[in-house]
C-alpha cells in the first residue's frame, strides 16, 4: 500500500519516521492508503527551507506574487472535479458539496489576488513640522497551518492564500485523516510557478505539530479543529512568542419564531443539520423553535422530510445523494455513542439514523439522519458537539429564553434566528454571544473579503480568519516617523560635480 509522504522544497520527499495513519475511504470502509507520520526532524528541515525561501519570496513584488496566485486560481478551477473527487474519497462528502468547499476556498485565493491593496499601509504627511509619519505591513516570516479532517481544500485555503499574499512562507500539517489534497494542493501551486520552499506540507500528527508550536523560526500558526486541542495549541504556541489563531468546535443553535415561515425555516434546517453528514463546523446542531405551537409544528415537518432524506456514497452515477458517510468508524461509533447518551439521559429519540438502510453501504462508515426532541440543556447531546447527522430540539418558551440557552452554550461559533420580524432579529444580532449570526440564513459563513470566527470556546486568539483580520494576522506594522533636515534645497550648487 502506497505511503504518502510530505511536500518539501518544491518535490515530494518520502518519510523516514516509519510511522504512518491508515486513511480510509468511508463510503466502503477500505483502506486507501497510508500517510506518514513525520518526525520531528523531518518537520523541523521544513520550517528550515521555509526559513530560507522568505528571504527571496518577502522581497518579491507584491504584484508578482498576486500573479501566481491568479495562475493558482486558474488551475484550482481546471482540476475542480478533481479536487472535489479526491475530497469525497478521503472525507466521504457527496460531490457537489465537495466542488462547494473548492469554489470557498477559491474565493480566499480571489481576495488574495488583491491583497496589493490591502497591504499598502497608512500615511500622514506633517505630522509635526517637516515631519511625515507612515506605515509598513510587512511579512512575518514562516507561518505554519495545522488543519481538521472537515475541510481538507477549503480551511488550508483560508490561511495560505492570504499568508503567501503577504510575502509569508507557510508549513501546512493537514488532518491525517484525509490528506491528499492539500498535497495536490502544494502540486498546483508549483505548477503556477511558486518558487521551491514557500509552500510546504508535512504530514504528521503531534509530533510534527509540537516543533511547529516551539521551533523559534515559526512566527505565526493558524488552527482549525476541535477546541481541546485549540487550547493546546494557543498556549503552546503563545508561550513561545508566536502569534495565534486557533478556531475550535461549535454548537450552532437556530432560533425558529412563531412568526418564521415554518417550510423556508425546515429547508434550511434539513442542509444544515444533515449535510455533509452534520460534520460542519457551522452546523447547526440544536433547533430552538418558541413556543409549544412552533416547536410540534417543526417536528412533525423535519421528521417527515428526514424520511426522504438520501443517504449513500458520495460519488454516484446520477444525482448526487443528500448526505455521505462519515469520516472514519471511530467517528461513527462516537456518533452512535452520542444516540444513545440522549436517550439514556431522557431526550425522546423521534428518528433514529442507527436504524437507516443504506442501499450499497456495504463496510462504509454511514449513519443515518437523527433528531431528537425535549433536549434539555445539561444534557450531553446539548453541551458537546457531536460532529454528526444528529439535530436536537431544545424548546423555548420565550423569545427571551433561547437567546439565554445560546448565549450560556460554552461554544459561540455561529447562529441564526428565522422569523419575519425586524425587531426580532435586530434585538438578536444585538444581544446574542456568538461570533457570526445568520438572520434567516441557516449557515452564515462570511464571505472571503469578510472574516471568519466564532466566540468563546469556538476562537482562542484575538484574529478571525481570512478577510481583514487575515491581513492583519500575517503582517506586522512597522511605523517611521521621518524627518529630513538637510536644508538641501537651499544648496544651490549641490547638482554640480564635486571637484573638491
Ligand atoms: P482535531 O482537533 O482532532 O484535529 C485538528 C488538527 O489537529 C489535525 O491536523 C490533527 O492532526 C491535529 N491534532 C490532533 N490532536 C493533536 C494533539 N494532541 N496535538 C497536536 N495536534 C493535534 O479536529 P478534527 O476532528 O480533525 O476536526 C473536527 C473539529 O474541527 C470539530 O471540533 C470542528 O468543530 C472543528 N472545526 C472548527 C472550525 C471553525 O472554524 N471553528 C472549522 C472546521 C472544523
Amino acid at each position: 500500500m502506497s505511503i504518502l509522504g510530505n511536500f518539501i522544497n518544491g518535490q515530494a520527499v518520502a518519510s523516514q519516521n516509519g510511522r504512518t495513519a491508515p486513511v480510509y475511504n468511508p463510503a466502503t470502509g477500505e483502506q486507501r492508503l497510508q500517510v506518514a507520520l513525520s518526525s520531528a526532524q523531518e518537520t523541523q528541515e521544513a520550517v528550515r527551507v521555509a526559513d530560507e525561501a522568505f528571504a527571496t519570496w518577502s522581497k518579491m513584488s507584491p504584484l508578482k506574487r498576486s500573479r501566481i496566485l491568479f495562475k493558482f486560481k486558474a488551475l484550482v478551477e481546471e482540476h475542480t472535479d478533481e479536487l472535489a473527487r479526491l475530497i469525497s474519497r478521503e472525507h466521504g462528502k457527496v460531490f457537489s458539496d465537495a466542488k462547494g468547499e473548492v469554489t470557498r476556498g477559491l474565493e480566499v485565493v480571489e481576495f488574495a489576488c488583491g491583497i496589493p491593496h490591502l497591504q499598502k499601509g497608512e500615511h500622514s504627511m506633517n505630522v509635526g513640522t517637516g515631519v511625515d509619519s507612515y506605515s509598513m505591513m510587512q511579512p512575518l516570516g514562516v507561518c505554519a497551518g495545522i488543519s481538521p479532517f472537515n475541510f481538507p481544500a477549503m480551511v488550508p485555503m483560508w490561511m495560505f492564500p492570504i499568508a503567501l499574499a503577504c510575502g509569508n512562507t507557510f508549513v501546512m500539517k493537514p488532518s491525517e485523516k484525509d490528506p491528499s489534497t492539500p498535497m495536490r494542493l502544494a502540486e498546483l501551486l508549483k505548477e503556477a510557478g511558486l518558487p521551491d520552499g514557500v509552500f510546504n506540507v508535512v504530514n504528521g500528527d503531534k509530533e510534527s505539530v509540537d516543533v511547529l508550536l516551539t521551533d523559534e523560526r515559526v512566527q505565526a500558526v493558524s488552527f482549525v479543529g476541535s477546541t481541546p486541542i485549540a487550547e493546546y495549541i494557543y498556549a503552546t504556541a503563545s508561550k513561545h512568542g508566536k502569534r495565534v489563531q486557533a478556531l475550535g468546535g461549535a454548537k450552532n443553535h437556530m432560533v425558529i419564531m412563531p412568526d418564521a415561515d415554518l417550510d423556508q425555516a425546515v429547508s434550511a434546517l434539513m442542509g444544515a443539520a444533515y449535510g455533509s453528514a452534520g460534520e460542519r463546523c457551522m452546523a447547526i446542531s440544536v433547533a430552538v423553535p418558541v413556543g409549544e405551537e412552533t416547536a410540534q409544528k417543526l417536528r412533525e415537518k423535519l421528521e417527515a422530510e428526514l424520511a426522504n432524506l438520501r443517504v449513500g456514497p458520495g460519488l454516484v452515477d446520477g444525482p448526487d445523494n443528500d448526505m455521505g458517510p462519515l469520516v472514519t468508524r471511530d467517528h461513527l461509533e462516537k456518533v452512535k455513542g452520542y444516540i444513545q447518551a440522549g436517550v439514556d439521559e431522557g431526550a425522546e429519540l423521534v428518528v433514529d439514523g442507527r436504524k437507516t438502510a443504506v442501499d450499497g453501504a456495504g463496510d462504509g462508515f454511514f449513519i443515518g439522519g437523527t433528531l431528537f426532541d425535549h433536549v434539555k440543556p445539561g444534557m450531553r447531546i446539548h453541551s458537546e458537539e457531536i460532529f454528526g447527522p444528529v439535530l436536537a430540539i431544545t424548546r423555548a418558551a420565550s423569545f427571551d429564553e433561547a437567546v439565554s440557552m445560546v448565549n450560556a452554550h460554552e461554544y459561540g461559533n455561529g447562529t441564526a434566528i428565522f422569523t419575519r420580524d425586524g425587531d426580532a432579529a435586530r434585538q438578536y444580532c444585538e444581544q446574542i454571544q456568538v461570533g457570526m449570526v445568520g438572520v434567516n440564513v441557516p449557515i452564515p459563513v462570511p464571505m472571503a473579503f469578510h472574516s471568519f470566527g466564532g466566540w468563546k470556546r469556538s476562537l482562542f486568539g484575538p484574529l478571525h480568519m481570512h478577510g481583514p483580520d487575515g491581513v492583519r494576522f500575517y503582517t506586522r506594522m512597522k511605523t517611521i516617523t521621518q524627518r529630513w533636515p538637510s536644508g538641501i534645497r537651499e544648496e544651490t550648487n549641490h547638482f554640480t560635480m564635486p571637484t573638491l
